[in-house]
């Protein structure tokens, strides 16, 4: 797990990168161009390797999968291997004399810390706080709101899912699951905030009755990445929430295999901590994911 203090130094490390930024999107080639990294795509024979950082001497150089083909996959794949170049303390860790290569798996699926750092990395980098921030508050909700902040900061939909319901001002869930079990979900700070909810583990089950689970039946809605509203209790959800109604989007991540669904409302829900800092958990999304 990743400290709170180890989540502000990544985050620092990132948003000091981009300080000057006055505009989304951001780029991550220019970034390494302004360092001289060079970046190129690359052939990789491992499975599930998304991308590298090479070492030679005191210069470094980025490589990303020649399969990618998704822009947004690209920038955070090179967005992650600058983050192993800019948080303090991976260089040391991840190269010695004689390993000068450094391969990142596939997000989603990374145990090892320092990889859980540079997707926090890349997901800040990409999607700065401030300017974030501004961008979701003028998006409105649900999917078509994370459609177009991916669209805004060329970034994967579900790098930018977990990001929106980081920056939500009001009650998100957003939950990636396989075979009706859930991979990881995140809070929005509004439900992080309230008493006694617990948070959907790695492996829990989706509730049978909701729009998501009807959605899966059908593999080809997942492939094809076909969208679905719906509606279901955040109860059923989320152990010891309230009974509220929410909206649900359901959403085919094409050929990841996976569903990504959105649950969001209108309805005020009363922050329960209002004298807490509202950052204080935000970083957890990207540290719980498995
Ligand atoms: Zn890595």
């Amino acid at each position: 797990m990743i400290s709170k203090i180890r989540a502000l130094e990544v985050a620092k490390a990132a948003e000091d990168v981009v300080s000057a930024e006055t505009a989304l999107p951001i780029d991550p080639f220019g970034i390494a161009r302004s360092r001289g990294i060079m970046v190129q795509a690359m052939e990789s024979t491992k499975p599930g390797v998304s991308g590298f950082l090479i070492k030679s001497g005191d210069s470094f150089g980025i490589a990303y999968a020649n399969r990618i083909s998704n822009q947004g996959y690209i920038n955070f794949t090179v967005s992650h291997e600058l983050g192993h170049y800019f948080i303090p303390g991976h260089v040391e860790k991840l190269f010695t004399a004689t390993s000068t290569i450094h391969s990142s798996r596939r997000g989603f699926v990374a145990p090892d810390l320092c990889e859980r750092e540079a997707d926090f990395f890349a997901a800040t980098l990409l999607m700065p706080a401030a300017l974030f921030r501004k961008a979701t508050s003028a998006a409105g909700d649900g999917f078509p709101a994370i459609e177009r902040l991916a669209g805004q900061c060329v970034t994967s939909i579900t790098a930018t899912a977990i990001r929106f319901a980081e920056f939500s001002e009001s009650a998100v869930a957003v939950i990636v699951s396989s075979n009706d079990a859930v991979d990881f979900c995140c809070l929005s700070p509004v439900l992080q905030d309230l008493n006694g909810v617990t948070w959907m583990r790695h492996g829990d089950s989706i509730p049978g009755s909701s729009t998501t689970t009807k959605f899966n039946r059908d593999p080809q809605n997942i492939a094809n990445g076909v969208q679905k509203e719906g509606c279901s209790m955040l109860d059923e959800w989320l152990e010891g929430a309230p009974r509220i109604e929410m909206k649900e989007d359901v959403v085919g991540l094409g050929h990841y295999g996976k569903t990504l669904t959105v649950l969001f409302t209108d309805a005020e829900i009363e922050s329960e901590n209002p004298d807490e800092e509202d950052s204080f958990d935000r970083w957890q999304c990207w540290d719980k994911r498995r």
